[in-house]
């Protein structure tokens, strides 16, 4: 018999951790909420054959079964419209009580479930003891302890979920509520009887107390018959002096103290952890901001100046420069390949996806640093730290881990908007997400570092820190506008203890972003390669279409002059500039594919110039820094597009934020060129003048009052560790 098992708990429990380790796969991990945001499927190991093939489905986190976010949504339809066979329910056993919420709830789905008390080892280490058995009875199901991450006890638990799928036993909740309350619930499983699933009566039942307008809108009850429960629920209410979905939480909320006061024991001592005496320097008031500043700074250091440029250096010169292009260019000649095949494959395929891959090695550094914050538990708490600072401009502290997630790709950042609550905070996060640099973004901002600021350490994290100013200023901007005004959604996330990563996870989860980016390489940047070379190769010259011999008689020069007006008030109005920055739109990557065929990179190692000379010929420092920044915040390429529109799900507010993305882009480059040069070069026009307009607007935007409750939110971490 074919079952189907689903992986339900907290977000950080461990899910996806275990997931892995039951099915083999290698879905990402990582130690912040929202990872997984869209259900995955694994078979079990040893259970692949037809006879007997067990299916475990790791959903996304969630904290219940209440519809405030898209993750419950998605979990709760799956729980209830597909109803699995059983339900693992996996518990972060160093924080039951939270946990243990989502627990209640999920016994009382009439589906077989069995609870994974994961962590154990932390638990263990913490000196903490649980009383399983006592916990088994007092929850009304199955309880074992497991540590995902060592593997401990993990087969038993599959083996237990197995057996107990097939037996079809239905967890009966061992807990009640109080009578009027039970009154109520059981007059309306009566009332609602025929109309639902007998199994799932209860459910229903207490769903419909809560008054969960889901609920009471997928069982389209007739009038008559919701008024009828209305009146048991107002009748409870006048009881019990309380709304009904505070009565249900509360008498939840009771039920767990009495269980894990009946089997848990805490140590005697209560010592600070090490964790604690961290973040009380990582997370201190005043300390937290300059940390972090400086631990992006040797990141981004060590992976775009130092190791990671050497590297790339390496590759780009030697690997490509020395061997593979005149390699190629020799043996393409010598078996006697056609003059345009020859430039095709050396000038065109392997100049323009070997610079895009040239950056291979530095973007591995970088992704295995982010991917070692992340898991070592550093990255919650920055999203902790930011959250008091967003929340000062409007944003919540939410929004800040879509960009951290961005950081690598903007298309799962945006994704990881769907954790936010509040509608209006996720589109402005869905807006602002892509003006973090992106993996793809690292190789323009490495190639005008190396090529005009002579590889300065401070251009590479001065991007992420314009990226993070330019959400900051949108924030407090576009927050002051109708479309946008409220108060952000109070911020709750656990904080999780420290760890040191395991090398495999962080080798892992760095070579899945590093090998998406070589994918991409291999389709889209290949295609938009053969684009750029065939329209730069070919042309009108002397009244004939032809291979041209001046590039500038091409069809890519014809395109790139027709719209590079346009970039002339930002300092970058030659047509290659141009060109690069629209081909740029496809994906980021082109950007630099596109500079290592209009520059000819192809011809590098024969003349033995500097790479990046021709291009630091063409433009001056300010303006290269205006290109820089241009392509930061404009329109992100069409796979983040795509993500914004799937996520927007509006075509309105697609163009919003594509609008937006692209006129803020054009606006800060504009300022940065026009009072860069009156600064560096002393020049005043009409375009100075533009810029000192709009920087006035800018700073008017920012500081205009607005009417808006000015409520001190209180910020807090569910371990109660830290309080803002
Ligand atoms: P999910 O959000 O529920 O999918 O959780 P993950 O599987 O992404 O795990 C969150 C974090 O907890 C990761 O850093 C894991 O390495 C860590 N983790 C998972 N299971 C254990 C465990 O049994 N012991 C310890 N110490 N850490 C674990
Ligand atoms: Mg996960």
């Amino acid at each position: 018999m074919k079952v189907k098992i689903a992986l339900a708990g907290n977000p950080n429990s461990g899910k996806t951790t275990l997931f892995n380790a039951l099915t083999g796969s290698n879905q990402f991990v990582g130690n912040w909420p929202g990872v997984t945001v869209e259900k995955k499927e694994g078979r079990l190991k040893g259970h692949s054959d037809k006879a007997d093939e067990a299916v475990l489905v790791d959903l996304p986190g969630i904290y219940s079964l209440s519809p405030y976010t898209l993750e419950e949504v998605v979990s709760r339809n799956f729980l209830i419209g597909e109803r699995p066979d059983a339900v693992i329910n996996i518990i972060d056993g160093t924080n039951l009580e939270r946990n243990l919420y989502l627990t209640t709830q999920l016994t009382e789905l009439g589906i077989p479930v069995i609870v994974a008390i994961n962590m154990m080892d932390l638990v263990r280490k913490n000196g903490e003891m649980l009383n399983v058995e006592r916990l088994s009875k007092d929850i009304g199901c199955k309880v074992v302890e497991i540590s995902a991450l060592k593997g401990e006890g993990i087969e038993q638990l599959a083996e237990r979920a197995v057996a107990l799928a097939r037996s079809g036993k239905k967890t009966v909740p061992a807990h009640s509520f109080d009578g009027c309350v039970e009154h109520a619930i059981a007059h309306i499983e009566e009332a609602i009887s025929g109309h639902v699933d007998k199994s799932m009566e209860r459910w229903y039942a207490i769903k419909l107390f809560e008054r969960d307008a889901k609920v009471q809108e997928s069982l389209k009850l007739d009038a008559e018959l919701l008024a009828h429960i209305e009146e048991d629920i107002v009748s409870c209410e006048q009881e019990m002096d309380d709304d009904s979905e505070s009565i249900i939480t509360g008498e939840r909320y009771n039920y767990i103290g009495s269980m894990i006061e009946d089997c848990y024991t805490k140590r005697v001592r209560q010592q600070m952890s090490v964790s604690d005496k961290i973040d009380r320097v990582v997370t201190n008031r005043f300390l937290a901001l300059p940390i972090f500043a400086v631990v992006m700074y040797i990141v981004y250091y060590v992976s775009v100046t130092t190791v990671g440029a050497f590297l790339t250096d390496w590759t780009n010169d030697t690997l490509f420069g020395e061997w593979i292009l005149p390699g190629a260019q020799s043996a393409l000649e010598q078996i006697g390949c056609s003059d345009w095949m020859v430039g095709l494959l050396v000038d065109g395929i392997v100049s323009g996806v070997g610079a895009v891959l040239g950056f291979v090695p530095q973007m591995l550094v970088l992704f295995a640093f982010l991917a070692f914050l992340e898991s070592c538990g550093y990255m919650a708490r920055i999203a902790f730290i930011m959250d008091r600072i967003f929340r000062k401009f409007g944003l919540s502290g939410k929004s800040f881990i879509p960009m951290l997630i961005g950081t690598g790709c903007g298309v799962p950042g945006i994704m990881a908007s769907r954790t936010i609550e509040n509608d209006r905070d996720r589109k402005m996060t869905i807006m602002t997400t892509t003006f973090i640099p992106c993996g793809a973004k690292l190789p323009i901002i490495a190639l005008i570092a190396g090529a005009l600021f002579d590889g300065a350490p401070w251009v590479a994290p001065s991007a992420y820190f314009v990226g993070i100013a330019a959400i900051i200023c949108s924030g407090i901007m576009l927050k002051k506008t109708k479309l946008f005004a409220g108060d952000p959604a109070p911020f709750v996330m656990e904080l999780p203890a420290y760890h040191m990563p395991t090398v495999e996870n962080v080798l892992r989860s760095m070579w899945e972003r590093g090998w998406s980016f070589i994918k991409k390489a291999g389709t889209i940047i290949l295609v938009s390669t053969i684009f750029v070379w065939f329209a730069q190769s070919f042309g009108i010259e002397d009244g004939s279409f032809c291979m041209v011999e001046d590039m500038n008689n091409s069809i890519l020069a014809g395109i790139g002059s027709a719209v590079a007006w346009i970039f002339t008030p930002l300092g970058w109005g030659d047509w290659k500039a141009a060109v690069a920055a629209i081909t740029g739109l496809v994906a980021k990557e082109n950007v630099v594919g596109t500079f290592g065929i209009l520059y000819g990179f192809g011809e590098v190692a024969e003349d033995g110039a500097e790479v990046w000379g021709s291009l630091a010929g063409s433009m001056s420092a300010v303006a290269a820094y205006s290109f820089l920044v241009f392509n930061l915040l404009c329109a992100p390429c069409f796979a983040a597009m795509g993500a914004i529109m799937r996520e927007m799900n509006n075509i309105r507010w697609f163009w919003y934020a594509i609008g937006y993305q692209t006129g803020l882009a054009y606006v800060v480059s504009l300022c940065i060129y026009q009072v860069g040069t009156l600064l560096t070069a002393g020049t005043f026009g009409i375009g100075t003048i533009a810029a000192f307009v709009l920087i006035a607007c800018f700073i008017y935007l920012l500081v205009r009052p607005h009417k808006e409750s000015q409520d001190l939110t209180v910020v807090r971490s569910v371990q109660g560790k830290l309080s803002a």
